[in-house]
């Protein structure tokens, strides 16, 4: 397999032949295709199998149809640091660099007011750890409504930093015609069933 065999956009396929990369790894080949058709997708992969490109290049494929509006991010990618999420901002940088989305990333030790005017002009893209984002849409100034993809990663992770609750009240807010990706390194039965909860007829992807 190669990333031209995946469905992958033109325009995402230039970034990563940019980036150097020619094999897609075993939970790109496997996650990426079904991601493209719609499909949620359970993947259990750890960090360093490529598992954030295997999100990251599909979502720039389907984004380049429509736009988004003010307050209503179009798709959201929920992670347990500031850290992951400012990694996976930086995936998004480069392997969106063809691309004119705007990518707002919502953690912690950041002014709001910043964020706020972020969101105003309309996220295509919101990377964000639970604390900040449920900040945010208690001060009514994000709306989850038009979140037609919801990622949510390192889920055994959220679970050992007590994020659950946070995640299930996210995951409320958003409507249930959503498409789910959703990634763990490990499946504890806590994750299964919140796994169990969030996806619909999901594709296990495992590596
Ligand atoms: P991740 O598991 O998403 O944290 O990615 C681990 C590392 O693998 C990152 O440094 C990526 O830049 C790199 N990487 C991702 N996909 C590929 C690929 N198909 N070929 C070579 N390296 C890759």
């Amino acid at each position: 397999t190669t990333f031209a065999d995946l469905g992958l956009s033109q325009k995402v396929l230039s970034a990563v032949t940019d980036a150097g990369y020619t094999i897609p790894t075993p939970i790109q080949a496997g996650a990426i295709p079904p991601a493209l058709e719609r499909r949620d997708i359970l993947g259990i992969a750890q960090t360093g199998t490529g598992k954030t490109a295997g999100f990251v290049l599909p979502m720039l494929t389907m984004l380049e149809r429509g736009r988004a509006r003010a307050r209503m991010p179009r798709t959201l990618i929920i992670e347990p640091t500031r850290e992951l999420a400012a990694q996976v901002h930086e995936n998004f940088e480069k392997y969106g660099k063809n691309h004119r989305l705007n990518i707002v990333l919502l953690i912690g030790g950041v002014s709001f007011d910043e964020q706020d005017r972020k969101l105003e002009r309309g996220a295509d893209v919101l990377i964000a750890t639970p604390g900040r984002l449920l900040d945010h849409t208690e001060r009514g100034k994000l709306l989850m409504t038009g979140v037609e993809l919801l990622v949510i990663d390192e889920a055994d992770r959220m679970l050992d930093m007590g994020f659950i609750p946070d995640i299930e009240r996210i995951v409320k807010l958003i409507p249930f015609t959503r498409q789910t990706l959703f990634f763990s390194a490990t499946m504890p039965s806590e994750i299964q069933k919140l796994a169990d909860k969030f996806l619909q007829n999901p594709v296990r992807v495992e590596v």
